[in-house]
């Protein structure tokens, strides 16, 4: 169960190449992760021939569902933040509508083992740290004054940092310019620690500073926008298989089930790919949309001497770990995010009354410092969420009928201090060759609008060709 397979037989392999498109106006994208999609969609769109080539049996990468070992899971828990513009602009061309495929929550909590009530906060929170934070006058227990005057100066030099010097920003980690500007302790850890580790997995002491102002500060100028939405339903579901109808009712092809080896290069020039399965298929350029580690070595094994590539191939990858599960009855009186700072829990939440509504009781967590779980025994992280959800007083967990530990190590670039320098540009130096992918160059770090805006940039790219 640790890493999906992706060869086994399709249940839903797709038509293939169509042969009446000449190679020399074909355009292969290799990955049907949303970057990949989003690239697609907006070349068929604009009337070119495009030909999507998944490794999974089913789209969607990091926002999918599928069935592991007969038990209903997704890649993890995810928020659809309503500041987004490109995701919702881009579903909505293709014919989803947002109002069916997701629910907008109204609160947020915070669980704090040694804090004799969780803080609960307005919706705000998350994309507005500064005003909901500070405004948070009502959790008291949970954040005394102190803690909440130490963030003033924090927040105020972080946005101001993020606009006039994010290179230096990113060299910080997160702890230490907290501690830089006298965070408290306890603001620390429960308020700075959820809304980083929470949401990106690693500690404050490796989390980039500019990743944590980054992924707030677009909000601040659409602060009538905070929303946090809940699918309704598997992300494959609801979400990445009618975008990929979407993109053949457009006359482009996705193909499940297909796993590409290498690139086709002649004289410098990519010119195709071809598939684990030996089948090879030429194209006038080639987006490569697979998660970080697969994308570098695909790029590395033909230019690995290219020395624009170089910060490229050094960016690092970190694993996700998330665990989820089924009870008898909800383990969460309401289906919204939760964070369990002080705990092994990032965030979490129950999904029976909206994600997983055929379930009686059904939460998902993302689990912090992946580093130090993602090898260990799945039985041993299993217990170590079920004594994490018992320290923040959630014992209800020991009713759990089924559990699967999801996990991977290779999809994120890693969020840490000095990353950023190192992502590259969708349009390489490359005849024929794009990327695509959250860890590509855009101000949306690893997010599902991230992904898009990626895809949507190196369409342009093959467009002005
Ligand atoms: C646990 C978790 C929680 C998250 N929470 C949120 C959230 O709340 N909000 C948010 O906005 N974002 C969230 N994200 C991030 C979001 O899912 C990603 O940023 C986004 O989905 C990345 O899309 P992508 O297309 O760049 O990559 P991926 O989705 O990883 O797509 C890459 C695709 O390439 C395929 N592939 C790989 N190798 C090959 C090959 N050789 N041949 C063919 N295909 C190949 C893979 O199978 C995959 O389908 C979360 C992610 C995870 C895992």
């Amino acid at each position: 169960m640790k890493h999906r397979n992706f060869h086994k037989e399709s249940e839903e392999n797709h038509l293939p190449q169509n042969p009446n498109v000449p190679s020399e106006e074909l355009t292969i994208v290799v990955g049907a992760g949303l970057a990949g999609l989003s690239c697609a969609f907006e070349l068929a769109e604009a009337g070119r021939s495009v030909l999507v080539l998944e490794a999974a049996p089913y789209v969607g990468g990091r926002t999918a569902n599928w069935n592991e070992n007969g038990m209903e899971v997704e890649s993890g828990f995810h928020k659809f933040i309503g500041y987004y513009t490109l995701l919702p602009e881009l579903l909505e061309r293709a014919g989803i509508d947002l109002n069916e495929m997701l629910f907008w929550e109204k609160s947020m909590e915070t669980r704090h083992p040694e804090s004799p009530e969780p803080g609960v906060f307005g919706l705000d929170v998350i994309r507005a740290p500064l005003k909901t934070v500070l405004g948070a006058l009502g959790n008291n227990s949970y954040l005394t004054p102190a803690d909440k005057a130490s963030l003033i100066p924090f927040f105020a030099a972080g946005f101001k940092d993020y606009v006039a010097r994010p290179e230096e920003l990113d060299e910080i980690p997160l702890k230490e310019y907290a501690e830089r500007h006298h965070v408290t302790e306890q603001a620390l850890e429960r308020i700075l620690e959820p809304l980083s580790s929470g949401i990106f997995f690693l500690p404050p002491e490796q989390y980039s500073s500019y990743a944590f102002f980054g992924l707030f500060a677009p909000g601040i100028p659409r602060l009538h926008k905070m929303r946090i939405g809940a699918f309704s339903g598997g992300m494959t579901d609801v979400m990445c298989r009618p975008l990929a109808d979407a993109i053949e009712r457009l006359g482009g092809t996705v193909r499940t089930s297909a796993p590409v080896k290498s690139l086709i290069v002649e004289q410098q020039t990519v010119r195709g790919v071809e598939l684990e399965s030996g089948e090879r298929l030429m194209s006038a350029n080639v987006v490569v949309a697979a998660n970080i580690r697969r994308s570098q070595k695909l790029v590395a094994e033909h230019f690995s001497a290219v020395s624009a590539f170089r910060p490229f191939f050094d960016l690092e990858a970190m694993p996700h770990v998330t665990a989820q599960f089924e009870l008898p009855a909800p383990l969460l009186p309401q289906d919204r995010t939760t964070f369990g700072p002080g705990t092994q829990l990032g965030s979490f939440g129950e999904q029976s009354r909206t994600t997983f509504r055929d379930k009686p009781g059904r939460t998902s967590i993302i689990l912090v410092d992946p580093d130090a779980l993602v090898d260990l025994p799945e039985e041993e992280v299993w217990q170590r969420t079920v004594d994490s959800l018992r320290e923040i007083g959630l014992e209800g967990v020991d009713s759990a009928t089924d559990y699967r530990i999801i996990r991977g190590d290779e999809n994120f670039y890693r969020l840490s201090a000095g990353s950023e320098k190192k992502r590259p540009k969708q349009v390489t130096p490359i005849p024929g060759l794009f990327l695509a992918g959250d860890y590509t160059k855009q101000p949306f770090l690893a997010t599902m609008e991230g992904a898009v805006i990626s895809g949507q940039r190196a369409a342009r790219g093959i467009l002005k060709t």
